[in-house]
């Protein structure tokens, strides 16, 4: 079975425990396909060279076993550098965290902020319903037209997860909506790691025909 887990954090993070090859051993342990590593962006701050670099050689590393995408957790408040459009220009993904929070950056503001980044970008747990319900539109045709995707986060801490798990209206409408679903642990220590969840989102999601990113 094809296990992807896109949202994991390593030492690179201030609530991370774990190294990058430990995260990613686990994961080649556990039969995972795709492991992303998605470092908090204020935590890394300048450091993003080396973080970038240190991610590669992990590519490289681990080829033969996994395949490994370096991405980065954005947080909206207080706003992202100017510069990190740029300065991910090479990344494979980033995740923009709880746009849902009433303390997040405005719907429009963030779209703003989409439309500066060339690499995939997508929503960290965020009820995307919730959040269309709040501006009054469709939440999934936006996301399709502006290419972002959403991320299903097993990590037990989103009622949303619960929700999209059993609702297949919700269901229904991201597969004919058109938009591409990660899967994301939101790992901060192996110690916690839900193997069984995550493998079960990867299940569901490929039942349904839901393409991930
Ligand atoms: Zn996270």
């Amino acid at each position: 079975m094809y296990i992807t887990d896109l949202h994991n954090h390593t030492i690179f993070s201030y609530d991370g425990s774990d190294t990058p090859d430990a995260i990613i051993e686990n994961a080649i342990n556990c039969g995972v396909s795709v492991i992303g590593i998605t470092d908090h962006q204020f935590t890394i701050g300048e450091n993003l060279p080396t973080y970038y670099e240190y991610i590669q050689h992990c590519k490289i590393k681990y080829a033969d076993k996994i395949r490994v995408l370096c991405g980065l957790e954005i947080g909206t408040r207080p706003a992202p550098p100017e510069a990190l459009p740029k300065a991910t220009s090479r990344f494979d993904y980033v995740l923009f965290e709880s746009l849902d929070d009433a303390r997040a950056m405005d719907l429009y503001e963030f779209l703003e902020w989409r439309r500066l980044f060339t690499c995939k970008v997508g929503l960290a747990h965020t009820d995307i319903f919730k959040l269309g319900e709040r501006y009054v539109l469709d939440m999934i045709r936006l996301m399709r037209d502006n290419d972002i995707f959403w991320e299903l986060n097993t990590s037990g801490n989103y009622p949303y997860y619960y929700d999209f798990l059993t609702n297949e209206k919700k269901q229904r409408a991201v597969r004919d909506g058109g938009i591409c679903v990660s899967v994301g642990s939101d790992t901060h220590s192996l110690a916690e790691y839900r193997k069984k969840q995550i493998r079960a989102a990867n299940e569901l999601l490929q039942r349904l025909g839901i393409p991930m990113p």
